[in-house]
């Protein structure tokens, strides 16, 4: 407790930058580019890695370093790298420490960019994956060959919540010597430290909760010295670096994750267990209604249930098409993790580009809806969501 607090809050409130000469007390923005040496020999040593400071906002900036300092204390690790965006971070974390002829073991449900990476971007390169089921745990030792250098996962996935056991996931990776990629968005730090189950790397959408209020598009990667060093590298020279408007807003963001990540979770619960067996529904799905089928599991690794619940309405894609139509008020849009309650149809938007065979193995149905719970008054969301069931109604009272 060498601060003097020790505690997720109050190190998302005051880890901060050096103050200026100003003595401010909200941290400054540094829009620039570059910044000045002292003199020629500060000038090499920098660029000999002699002493730390900035050179260039490219490599580093005071704005992002505090951003990534924050993020390390949340989730426990010891370096990271802030990215442009959640899929550069994706992209990132694999390109600097992958070659032509390695191998990924992914889980099957991932966000769709990710999935594209995988089947069409880095087969260019030599990269092959193998999907696997988060349901079926035997099959993730199988797919492992001796080229696989990564195993990589969601939990809870994209829009399924399907969870993986992280801490037997960190053990396989333990017993084969792979890096273990968790990709975080969806539960946040504050739900989920993977790096507490030995994952090597988190990585993140910083799109999503940590900005939280659908402002700004950023990313970040997090893990040890010795992987992070070679990420910097990689992007330190391809250049896909979080702009510093950008940091100083997540930053500032992370000020309130605890307060908001507990309040979409109330929220998020609230919504699930009143359209648990909705006569409408034929199902709901959420990690932390006892339902779920791994329910256990997730009140093993999850301290809370997060903030995406999904339903299958029923009467498949007509019906569907008519019930997000008849929503009032609630957004239909493509973002999560936003204030504002966002309704998403994967089968016709996120998810489009994969067959409906694909979809459905990653339990994606033709009815499923996809809510991020926001932060409005819950009877008010629920109000929406009812109403529209009422008007669409299938089932004869
Ligand atoms: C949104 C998202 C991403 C991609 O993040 P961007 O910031 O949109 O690039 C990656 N993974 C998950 C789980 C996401 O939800």
């Amino acid at each position: 407790m060498e601060n003097g607090y020790n505690h997720f809050e109050s190190k998302a409130i005051r880890t901060q930058s050096k103050r200026t000469a100003n003595r401010e007390h909200s941290v400054p923005l540094y829009l620039t580019s570059s910044f000045v040496f002292e003199d020629a020999e500060q000038a090499r040593a920098l660029f000999n890695d002699e002493v730390g400071g900035n050179i260039y906002t490219r490599f580093s900036n005071p704005n992002t370093s505090e951003f990534i300092e924050k993020m390390c204390l949340l989730e426990g690790t010891e370096d990271g790298f802030a990215t442009a965006s959640g899929m550069a971070a994706v992209f990132a974390s694999m390109g600097a420490l992958l070659e032509s002829g390695d191998h990924i073991v992914s889980g099957r449900a991932i966000f769709g960019s990710t999935h594209q990476l995988f089947t069409q971007i880095f087969p260019k390169w030599g990269i092959e994956t193998s999907y696997v089921d988060a349901d079926q745990p035997d099959t993730w030792e199988e797919a492992i060959t001796k080229n696989t250098k990564v195993i990589y996962v969601e939990t809870p996935s994209n829009p399924g919540l399907e969870l993986i056991d992280l801490e037997w996931l960190g053990t396989i990776a333990e017993k084969h010597g792979l890096i273990l990629i968790v990709d975080n968005c969806f539960a946040t730090p504050y739900v989920q430290q993977p790096a507490k189950y030995g994952a090597h790397l988190i990585v993140h959408s910083a799109t999503k909760y940590i900005d939280g209020q659908g402002r700004t598009i950023g990313g970040i990667i997090l893990g040890n010295k010795e992987l992070i060093e070679k990420i910097r590298f990689f992007c330190r020279h391809t250049g896909p670096s979080l702009s510093p408007f950008n940091a100083w807003i997540l930053s500032k963001s992370l000020e309130t994750l605890a307060l908001r990540v507990e309040k979409h979770c109330d929220n998020d619960l609230r919504i699930a267990e009143c359209l648990d067996y909705h006569p409408e529904l034929e199902s709901v799905k959420y990690p932390f209604l006892p339902s779920h089928p791994q329910f256990e599991l997730a009140r093993k690794q999850m301290s809370h249930g997060g903030g995406i619940l999904t339903f299958v309405v029923k009467g498949g894609l007509e019906r569907v098409t008519r019930f997000l139509d008849s929503l009032k008020w609630l957004s239909l849009s493509a973002n999560l993790g936003d204030t504002r309650t966002i309704v998403t149809h994967p089968t016709t938007t996120t998810h489009s580009k994969l067959t409906e065979e694909e979809r459905l193995a990653v339990g994606i149905q033709p009815g499923m809806v996809r809510v991020s719970v926001g932060l409005e008054n819950v009877n008010d969301i629920l109000e929406d969501i009812e109403e529209a069931l009422r008007a669409t109604k299938m089932v004869e009272a």
